[in-house]
């Protein structure tokens, strides 16, 4: 689950990292009040939307007159803001953080996430933070430092020194990074996040640290024992179809393709997938029902698989092992006398109760078609890809 940014800034304000002062507005009114709030110039408007590289596609403004400030406001909100990350549609921007401006000495680049390969903690820093770290990485390599933590004994001392010192930091800045990164450290494993980013981390005129920019996102694997973070959530950033499937505890992922496709289990989804691509087609969406579903859950899947403009036909390919043939059938034949079927629906079901479950959808008189077997649903599937 990714957050915004002023919601990461609470995040990080609770636990001592330092942030600019700001507040939240959703209205030109709001955000002079949040200007007046802060008692002085310059004062930056930044979009919020859960994507980066806003400075780039114009989502962070310096003001230095509440005239701009309102202006700017109106400029950006209820817009869509096309940044290097939300491909050319963009994503609407409903909220902005206002914040006090800051004097820039230096901006370094923080970081921490899993490292898969290792199955350790990484922590990524540089001195060559800001809105162009990808490029960096990219061209000089050498300026990312990569250090990483044993999950298992946490953060050494040590290690937040060598950092400090490989970003050339000395002296009371030294001290502040330390505590800074062991601060950040614990906010990482306390909330399980996915990835901790702050880009930049601002070195002021005053010799101070403050985090100019926080990216949090949380393993939703772990959101059940973080109900603190849950009122964070942003439904409007999420695709609808994804809330919707996610009511019914169904792991459903859009996927901009023509063939839609309802399957049981994971391997069986992913492998479903390789067929429709096999067949000179593109999957519409993953859709994995569980071994355990029932028949609201696979009516909902059909219903939300069919919602989708974009899907030309759909392939249900059901292993009946637990989640029985026959409750199968009639989830489909449910949802389509509810929904209609307006495009192709090729079905192949192996297991237990079959012929239970061919015979409901036969008598429901139905424009269902049945595969007799994976390679004779794919090339049904390739039909309606062709046509
Ligand atoms: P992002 O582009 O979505 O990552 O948004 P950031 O919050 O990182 O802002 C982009 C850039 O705007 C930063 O790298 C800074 O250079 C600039 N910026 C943001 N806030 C301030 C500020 O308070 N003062 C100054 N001088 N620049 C700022
Ligand atoms: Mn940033």
């Amino acid at each position: 689950m990714k957050i915004h940014e002023y919601q990461a800034k609470e995040v990080f304000r609770n636990h001592h990292i330092p942030v600019p002062e700001g507040y939240i507005a959703a209205t030109p009114d709001e955000a002079c009040a949040a200007a007046a709030k802060l008692g002085g110039f310059p004062v930056v408007v930044k979009a919020q939307i859960h994507a980066g590289g806003r400075g780039k596609g114009g989502g962070v403004k310096l003001t230095k007159t509440i005239d701009e400030v309102r202006s700017t406001a109106a400029a950006i909100l209820g817009k869509p803001l096309v940044t290097p990350q939300t491909g050319p549609q963009g994503k609407k921007v409903g909220k902005l953080l206002v914040e006090q401006g800051l004097d820039i000495a230096h901006e370094l680049y923080f970081s921490i996430l899993p490292d898969r390969s290792t199955a350790k903690i990484m922590i990524i820093a540089s001195r060559a933070g800001g809105m162009n770290i990808e490029e960096v990485a990219a061209q000089h390599p050498e300026k990312i430092i990569k250090l990483m933590i044993n999950p298992l004994t946490g953060i050494e001392p040590g290690q937040s020194r060598e950092i400090a010192a490989r970003l050339d930091l000395a002296g009371p800045l030294a001290v502040a990074f330390t505590t800074l990164v062991e601060n950040l450290y614990g906010l990482f494993i306390k909330t399980d996040c996915s990835l901790l980013e702050i880009n930049p981390l601002v070195i002021t005129n005053r010799e101070t640290l403050i985090a100019l920019d926080a990216k949090m996102e949380i393993d939703d694997n772990a959101l059940f024992r973080q109900k603190d973070l849950l009122k964070y959530r942003d439904l409007d950033e999420e695709d609808p179809k994804e809330v919707e499937a996610s009511k019914y505890n169904l792991n459903y992922i859009n996927l901009h393709g023509t063939i839609g496709n309802m399957v049981n289990g994971a391997g069986l989804a992913m492998a479903t997938m390789d067929l429709i691509k096999a067949a000179g087609a593109e999957p519409a969406n993953f859709l994995d029902v569980g071994g355990g579903a029932n028949e609201e859950m696979v009516e909902n899947g059909f219903r939300i698989i069919l919602s989708d403009p974009n899907v030309k036909g759909i392939l249900i390919n059901i292993f009946g092992g637990i989640l029985r043939c026959d409750v199968l059938a009639e989830g489909v034949v449910k949802a389509a006398r509810k929904t209609g079927i307006k495009v192709p629906v090729v079905i192949r079901m192996m297991g237990t109760n079959v012929d239970k479950g061919r015979e409901i959808l036969a008598a429901s008189g139905l424009n269902l078609i049945t595969a007799e077997s994976l390679h004779d649903a794919a090339g049904k599937i390739a039909a309606i890809a062709r046509a």
